[in-house]
């Protein structure tokens, strides 16, 4: 028969678990601590809006979806972006082996333009991205290595989509694997 004694231990024990889990939760939910802002945004009506902000090429990468929200939503574009997902982003549309991949994008920047008005165009990078490794047939890539790479095909993405849609105007970042993010 259990006692009152060890009935309270393990009521402290699962309050103990309860605390520690609800830390790392906090935490988890945190990470992009950096981009905190006291700033209020405006979220557009889901029901009523028609227009939005930006379009956002990010790669496909299942890890970094929800990262990808919580940081666009941290920043203030919560519902306020159109999406679109090539593997690699920037190398996904800079690359010459699938043509189509850049038509597509460029398609659809029209789309975004005609259908909700965007004036900004957002590359997301993610550093440990498989893409690099199989376009660049590399399976060795350092950090640093792939950090230029990145660096190169976002460069050369804005200057692709500044000459074919002047009026845009076009940033690229990059995520850690931990959800922070920079500006390239
Ligand atoms: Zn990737």
């Amino acid at each position: 028969m259990i006692n009152i004694k060890s009935l309270i231990y393990l009521l402290i024990i699962l309050v103990i678990i309860g605390l520690l889990y609800s830390c790392y939760h906090y935490r988890v939910k945190d990470k992009n601590e950096n981009f905190k802002t006291n700033k209020v945004y405006e979220i557009p009506n889901q029901l009523t809006s028609h227009t939005a902000k930006a379009l956002v090429l990010s790669c496909m990468d299942f890890r970094l979806i929800d990262d990808e929200v919580y940081y666009f939503n941290k920043i203030g574009y919560t519902n306020n972006y159109d999406k679109f997902v090539l593997a690699g982003a920037s190398l996904g549309y800079n690359q010459t082996s699938f043509p189509e991949w850049k038509q597509s994008f460029n398609k659809h920047i029209e789309l975004a333009i005609q259908l909700h008005q965007i004036d900004e165009i957002i590359v997301l990078e993610h550093m440990g991205c498989g893409a690099y490794k199989i376009l660049y047939n590399n399976n060795s890539l350092s950090k640093d290595e792939e950090f230029k790479l990145h660096k190169l095909n976002a460069n050369k993405f804005k200057q692709y989509i500044n000459s074919k849609f002047p009026t845009l105007k076009v940033s690229a970042l990059i995520m850690d694997l931990n959800g922070s993010v920079i500006q390239l």
